[in-house]
């Protein structure tokens, strides 16, 4: 089947991967002049099942309102009237309730394990390397109250056999020794040892061209302009380079993908969420991460990848605005200066921004929609990169007619009633 893939995130690269290895005719098209050049390309690096969760929850508007009043923020809402943003964020607060994360939270632990499997066997089949490292992610509690709050998580890894490890100050220290001079800011962690990292763009980068050689064709530096169906099927793409024809379509546009889904009728709620990284070489090895460490106090990642350290958070609900702001780089320097003093220049670090295509209940958007040859792989918000080999693989299995390996029903944008 010849299909077109728009966008050339790691979401889209691993589908069209995944849809060349079915024996499809795949074509990417991006409007960048490279792959993974968006939100995929300086995420904080984390492959981490365990760590995955809704952001919505119960208690959490609560802390929203407490994270605004804090000096290292890791929260920060610009209201604007735009009537999309208050629909999701009506959406995000009904996702609020005890059930409502369970629920959630267990899609997202079943396609995120399933994706660190799916990227374990690309990596042995193919020796795809992107300064990877297999040595779990570490969360630190800076209070007991966030230590003690943590019963709730361990029973949805217990329920899907999630390995993990509640540690206190000296199992943490162990497990990450470069946090020894912060020894006295911290009461604990919890460590989920099957978690991964790396560079998601030295990944997406790497597949893409996995996946030219194995006769992927990318079409970069092309606007995507309009989605065309007539009769219940999509006809043709119209791009800054003419109309664009295939047998079936898959968006995968990110925090994009609405817009282009709206004049079919397709009421996506996927709203961008800001975030910001930085990235610096190391200066002292001693004192330098040895894989990810989640600061839970401000919801920053610390993440080691190769020779570099990269400090990745903040939730920044401002539209599409990729404006770097200096408070929100103040606070990951403070974060990665405070647990890791001497590990790296944070000064001298590359600042970046990218727009989480979040869900207002966390989980992506995968599979078919009311057009029959149209199919969404989007919506992959605070881990994206996490889901995408799942992702892409569940999606090439829906296209080629065959059975995913997990359940997916309850992925596809029918269950927001549409
Ligand atoms: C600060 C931060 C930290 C993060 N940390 C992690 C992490 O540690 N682990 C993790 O798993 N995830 C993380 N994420 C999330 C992850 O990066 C995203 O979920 C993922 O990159 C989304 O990939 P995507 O392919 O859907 O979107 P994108 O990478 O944004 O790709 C979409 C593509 O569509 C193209 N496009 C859009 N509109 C058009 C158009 N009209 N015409 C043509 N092309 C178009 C864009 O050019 C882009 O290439 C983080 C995100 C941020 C911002």
């Amino acid at each position: 089947m010849k299909i077109l893939v728009l966008g050339s995130g790691v979401v889209g690269v691993t589908s069209a991967w995944y849809l060349a290895q079915a024996g499809h005719e795949v074509t990417v098209v991006d409007r960048q002049p490279a792959a993974g050049m968006e939100t995929s390309f300086a995420n904080a690096g984390q492959v981490s099942p365990g760590y995955s969760a809704p952001w919505a929850g119960p208690g959490v508007p609560v802390k929203c309102a407490h994270w605004l009043l804090m000096k290292y923020r890791p929260f920060v809402f610009w209201p604007m009237p735009d009537p999309h943003l208050w629909r999701w964020l009506v959406q995000m607060l009904e996702n609020c309730t005890s059930a409502a994360y369970d629920r959630n939270k267990g899609r997202m632990v079943r396609l995120a394990e399933y994706s660190r499997d799916v990227m374990c066997a690309l990596r042995d089949e193919t020796g795809i390397s992107y300064d990877d490292r297999q040595r779990g992610t570490l969360q630190v509690f800076r209070t007991q109250k966030q230590l003690d709050a943590i019963s709730g998580d361990i029973a949805v890894l217990r329920r899907y056999n999630v390995p993990y490890e509640v540690l206190d100050t000296a199992g943490c220290i162990r497990a990450e020794p470069g946090l020894e001079s912060a020894r006295h800011k911290l009461v604990g962690g919890l460590r989920l040892p099957g978690d991964e990292t790396g560079d998601a763009f030295k990944f997406t980068q790497t597949l893409a061209g996995m996946a030219q050689a194995a006769g992927v064709t990318f079409q970069y530096d092309t606007s995507i302009r309009r989605v065309r169906a007539d009769g219940g099927r999509v006809i043709g793409v119209e791009t800054s380079r003419g109309l664009l024809t295939a047998d079936s379509y898959v968006l995968a546009l990110g925090s994009y993908s609405p817009a282009l889904l709206r004049p079919l009728g397709i009421h996506l709620p996927v709203y961008p969420i800001k975030g910001y990284s930085l990235t610096a070489p190391i200066t002292q090895e001693s004192n330098a991460p040895v894989s990810t460490i989640m600061d839970e106090t401000f919801k920053i990642g610390i993440t080691r990848l190769g020779d570099r350290v990269r400090v990745g958070g903040t939730a920044e609900i401002a539209g599409f605005s990729l404006r770097l702001r200096k408070p929100r780089r103040e606070t990951l320097e403070h974060s990665v200066t405070d647990l890791f003093p001497g590990s790296c220049v944070a000064s001298e670090a590359q600042f970046w921004t990218g727009l989480r295509p979040m869900t207002p209940d966390g989980t992506p958007v995968i599979g078919r929609t009311g057009l029959e040859n149209l199919y969404l792989n989007t919506g992959h918000g605070t881990l994206g990169w996490t889901m995408a080999c799942g992702s892409g693989r569940v999606l090439a299995d829906i296209i080629s007619g065959r059975k995913p390996d997990i359940a997916h029903e309850d992925l596809n944008i029918f269950r927001y009633g549409m």
